[in-house]
């Protein structure tokens, strides 16, 4: 047999084993399409969506990035969501993509499920050394994107109240457990150096924001949370609403005000404070599968935008080959449709992912502007964009 066709065998065989996986997948997800309130815990839906995420958890490696491979190629993803009662009807005059960035330095892996404090130190400071390189690259393909920011990183140094406790004006987070977090013991600023940027620039990054500010690209600067503390159902309104003053009074000498807010852990929740502090957009979504769509205005006053898909992928193993293509498929579809794809990432994201996923695909993103196919928006141009068109449309 001729070395191709032996390839070919070996690529229908592999094809034909994992389509019978994708199927009873597809068929196990087919009625969580619909609507979903922000939150929604425990219904028949989002119990199987849970079990499927379990059980995807528990597969060996390998296994878990043929498993995505397949699923992606035959579920029909990029899914779109359009509906002409919320969004314009024929959608933007181009595609749109655009990119959030959650950057938290060692802040986002202090509570991380598996991770000590030496870790997220470690993570802190590669994330650090990434962020100049993707400013730069950013800069080069003039792709401006929205850097959703933990509070403390604008802070240029804090210092130990009289007993030594961090930030003791704050409201304090109380203990908790998810998915993703284990919070279980002492004070949440416990991991807090209480130091400045220079000895300890895994926790603070006045600096590197001087940076994106400065950028030639014009960046959006977003709201992460003050210390990476999750706003879900065991998140006080009260420290909620504290959480986001603080994280107005760090970037307040930096001349910001933040129109965008991410969710920590993409752990959504205290929409209201949200909505109180004049926050315009939150990155939520009530919609399941919308990885192509439009931001839908909120019935209090708030903008919700859909993620398409993270950029950063967990554990070794994957095609980035075939991780790229993907991620292109999402800027054609967003092209095709006239919609949105809201791609996301952390700077921390390994080096060979960032040479070899990130600066190809904001590579792919320019050419496709270029040929007048795509416009690249920050979150808060996108929803300045879909304003407008549901405006003319009458519809707002
Ligand atoms: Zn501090
Ligand atoms: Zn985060």
């Amino acid at each position: 047999m001729k070395p191709s066709s032996i390839l070919f065998l070996d690529r229908a065989l592999r094809d034909i084993a994992l389509l019978s996986v994708a199927a009873v997948w597809r068929r196990a997800s087919r009625n969580d399409v619909n609507k979903k309130t922000p939150g929604e815990k425990g219904t028949g839906r989002s119990m199987l969506r849970d079990s499927r995420s379990q059980v995807y958890q528990l597969l060996p490696q390998p296994l878990k990035v043929l498993a995505s491979e397949l699923v992606f190629k035959y579920s029909g993803r990029p899914y779109v969501y359009h509906d002409p009662a919320v969004h314009p009807a024929h959608g933007l005059p181009r595609g749109v993509v655009t990119f959030s960035i959650d950057f938290e330095l060692a802040w986002g892996w202090a509570y991380a499920k598996g991770f000590s404090r030496e870790d997220a130190v470690r993570i802190g400071l590669h994330e650090r050394s990434q962020v100049p390189r993707i400013l730069e690259k950013m800069d080069e393909y003039a792709i401006p994107a929205t850097w959703a920011t933990v509070g403390h990183l604008f802070l240029e140094r804090c210092g130990g109240g009289e007993n030594g406790t961090a930030h003791q004006d704050m409201r304090r987070m109380p203990h908790f457990e998810n998915e993703y977090w284990r919070f279980t013991s002492g004070d949440w600023y416990q991991v807090d150096p209480c130091t400045d940027y220079q000895r300890d620039p895994a926790w603070y990054a006045p600096d590197l924001i001087a940076q994106i500010l400065h950028a030639k690209a014009k960046h959006e600067m977003a709201c992460h949370s003050f210390a990476h503390g999750g706003f879900g159902s065991y998140c006080p309104p009260e420290i909620a609403e504290a959480n986001i003053a603080a994280c107005f009074e760090a970037m307040e000498p930096f001349g910001l005000k933040p129109k965008t807010w991410v969710f920590p852990g993409n752990d959504v929740g205290n929409f209201e404070a949200l909505a109180k502090k004049g926050f315009r957009t939150v990155r939520s979504f009530p919609v399941e599968r919308a990885e192509i769509s439009l931001p839908i205005r909120r019935s209090d006053g708030m903008w919700d935008i859909h993620e398409s898909t993270p950029i950063d992928l967990e554990g070794k193993g994957w095609h980035l080959d075939e991780r790229l293509a993907r991620l292109k498929k999402f800027v054609d579809k967003a092209a095709e449709t006239k919609l949105a794809a809201h791609i996301w990432f952390h700077p921390s994201l390994p080096a060979d992912q960032m040479n070899g996923l990130l600066f190809p695909l904001f590579r792919y993103c320019a050419e496709q502007r270029e040929k007048g196919l795509v416009d690249v928006l920050t979150n808060d141009q996108l929803i300045d964009a879909t304003e407008a068109a549901l405006t003319k449309e009458g519809k707002l």
